[in-house]
């Protein structure tokens, strides 16, 4: 799609007239004094929460938002393949397939050797490792991606809009853990509001009021790094304009342009230095007419002409993290009621792209827990979880970043690397491919805990490592032929996933399939309620080794091919066979003898892996943390 040609506009590119492209947003009257989710700030950590706790019917939930209204432009734009994988499950990847800029191949540029003043193409490389996603790593504003959530959150089984222009101003969390936790919001001039509000989850930003009410803080660098961001149409011969490049010039001075959407707009970052400890952006007075210049010498001997700047700012970031989450003290071990995601827990260099992607996934992770305890699935001590997870994957995160920038640094000085050795090119080579992953938003890995059981089992399918996403791989659908992704199946809604591989005869395929459908310590038959569809909390599918076109569904067990809904409807989506040229057992090293069953959570993480006969072992799973239906 090719839009912003005759400057830019905000909003969705596909509806012709400007006036009508930003859909009304918001929700007028009084915020509701009693709820049980109270979510502070519509970033895009909020957001996501809010996408995916409005798909639970009969949740109270509320979000508010200190601004007027909606984003129209800026912040961040880089979309991980993971993120991509997660709008998936929200249902709106393909709109951003559609408008968002591919990084295909990014390229490098240096000091020219023979002209000492310009700069020349040093390098060029694929962005993305093959086979890491079926996903690309796109680029869109995000303030795009907010309006998808937006809408998301509209077409809900309990529609939701934001609450604008309420700041939250303070933030009561009684000792009685059974009292609601006491919010008090501003709007406009000191007209308050007060919400009793079961959970409050502040994903409100690296200066969060909630973060600072819990007595949480950021540790990390006292100096910030101060970047120049602007997005901005432009006419220029530098060849590489519509590839992500990474520009050092001659004097120091580098850029990292992110061609944009649109096929025009392309968004320059400027390095500026490191700001003192306790000095703020503001304080260097940098005008946008200062940045343009020092693009144009970056850019050197290209030029470039800027026509129209649709957004600038000047911001500082530090690699930072809180040693927490949520509100529970240092030993205490009582349910946590308060948490913090995104920036107000972790803030990351924008050059791995990692902000709005890192929020995400936080909340992403919290969502469907939240859900679960308000619903009466898991217990409210399930809720550890959120924090024990995500503080150690944004710590690693910040440590794994700091560690490549210094091994860079150090190859290129040719000093010792933080292990003390010499930097060789296989350890920068080595760091690249990760660095590539991680920031592709697949590095993450879940250590074992309540939630993700590791074992010996692993052997079963190396390719859907316990604790990572499902890494998902091409299926043909049983019912009615059709090439898709196996991962794709997953929605954010909250259930969990049982992928079952079948074994070389099918007899331990059958053998699960009767265990889950009819033994009475079967979860399913536990935990789903009697008046539910049977896949109302497990979704189960499964990949036969030697079904072919011919193989009816009528064959397979009936959980297999079950009858739903009001009117019994029979579905005909939970049965899969090998897509030719893309065997799935080869690709993710499923063993073909025994088979397995890959058991995956709801935020799309494989909880464990398991044999098809180990029955009891996955109903005891399940019991570690899942109420019995009353
Ligand atoms: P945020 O997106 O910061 O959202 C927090 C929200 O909470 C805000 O809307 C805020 O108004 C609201 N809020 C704060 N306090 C309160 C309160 N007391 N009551 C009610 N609401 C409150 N990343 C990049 O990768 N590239 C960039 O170029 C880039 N530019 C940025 C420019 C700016 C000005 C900012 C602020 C951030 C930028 N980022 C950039 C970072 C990126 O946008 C964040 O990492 C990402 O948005 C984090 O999402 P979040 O939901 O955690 O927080």
């Amino acid at each position: 799609m090719q839009y912003h040609l005759n400057g830019f506009e905000p909003g969705d590119p596909s509806v012709q007239d400007p006036g009508s492209r930003v859909a009304p947003s918001g929700s007028a009257g009084p915020v509701p004094d009693d709820v049980d989710v109270l979510i502070v700030g519509c970033g895009p950590a909020g957001l996501v929460l809010a996408a995916q706790l409005s798909g639970f019917p009969g949740l109270r939930v509320c979000i508010v938002e200190q601004k007027p209204g909606r984003l129209l432009m800026g912040q961040a734009d880089g979309v991980a393949c993971r993120s991509m994988e997660m709008f998936h499950a929200f249902g709106f990847s393909d709109q951003v397939l559609r408008e968002a800029y591919w990084v295909n191949e990014t390229t490098f540029w240096q000091p020219d050797p023979s002209r000492p003043d310009a700069i020349a193409r040093s390098g060029r490389v694929q962005d993305v490792e093959d086979g890491l996603s079926e996903m690309p790593h796109v680029i869109l504003s995000q303030a795009r991606v907010h309006d998808f959530l937006l809408d998301v959150m509209r077409r809900a089984a309990t529609p939701m809009e934001p609450f604008y222009g309420r700041r939250l101003v303070s933030l009561d969390v009684p000792a009685d853990v059974s009292a609601p936790v006491m919010v008090t919001l501003e709007q406009g001039e000191g007209q308050r509001e007060t919400v009793r509000a079961r959970y409050v989850v502040g994903c409100d930003g690296a200066r969060s009021t909630v973060r600072r009410s819990i007595g949480r803080s950021l540790q990390g660098d006292s100096a910030n790094q101060l970047w120049g961001v602007m997005d901005v149409l432009a006419v220029t011969d530098f060849p590489d304009f519509r590839f992500k490049s990474i520009i050092k010039a001659p004097d120091g001075g580098s850029i990292v342009l992110i061609p944009r959407e649109g096929g025009y707009m392309v968004r320059l970052y400027v390095e500026l230095g490191m700001l003192a400890a306790g000095e703020r952006a503001a304080d260097r007075n940098i005008t946008v007419a200062a940045l343009i210049e020092a693009a144009q010498r970056v850019f050197r001997p290209y030029a470039l002409d800027v026509r129209e700047v649709a957004w600038w700012s000047v911001y500082e970031i530090g690699q930072r993290v809180c040693d927490r989450f949520d509100d529970v003290p240092d030993r205490a071990d009582h349910p946590p009621r308060v948490f913090i995601a995104g920036d107000a827990c972790h803030t990351h260099s924008p050059k791995a792209g990692q902000g709005m992607n890192v929020s995400m996934q936080d909340s992403f992770n919290l969502g469907w827990k939240l859900a679960g305890v308000l619903q009466g699935r898991y217990a409210p001590e399930f809720l550890h979880s959120y924090s024990a997870e995500r503080q150690a994957i944004a710590a690693r995160l910040i440590a794994f970043d700091r560690e490549w920038a210094s091994l860079l640094s150090a190859a290129a000085k040719g000093l010792p690397g933080p292990d003390g050795n010499p930097v060789t090119s296989a350890d920068v080579q080595r760091y690249f491919v990760q660095h590539g992953r991680y920031t592709a938003g697949t590095a993450t890995q879940y250590e074992a805990s309540l939630l993700t059981l590791d074992g010996p089992d692993q052997v079963l399918a190396q390719g859907f490592q316990i604790g990572t996403r499902f890494h998902s791989a091409p299926v043909v659908r049983m019912g009615d032929a059709r090439w898709m992704q196996l991962g794709q199946v997953a929605q954010a809604d909250g259930r969990w996933r049982l992928y079952a591989f079948e074994d070389a005869d099918g007899t331990a395929l059958r053998g699960l399939m009767a265990f889950l459908a009819d033994d009475p310590s079967s979860p399913l038959r536990r935990f789903t309620p009697a008046d539910a569809d049977i896949d109302a909390l497990f979704d189960v599918r499964a990949v036969l080794q030697h079904a072919g076109a011919n193989t009816a569904l009528a064959s397979l067990p009936a959980l297999l091919y079950p009858s739903k809904g009001r009117l019994g409807l029979r579905d005909f989506e939970k049965a899969f066979r090998v897509a030719p040229g893309h065997d799935i057992f080869a690709m993710r090293q499923v063993d073909r003898v025994r088979g397995c069953v890959v058991v995956v959570r709801p935020d799309q993480y494989v909880a464990t892996v398991l044999p098809l006969d180990a029955h009891a072992r996955l109903a005891e799973y399940f019991e570690r943390f899942m109420l019995a239906v009353g």
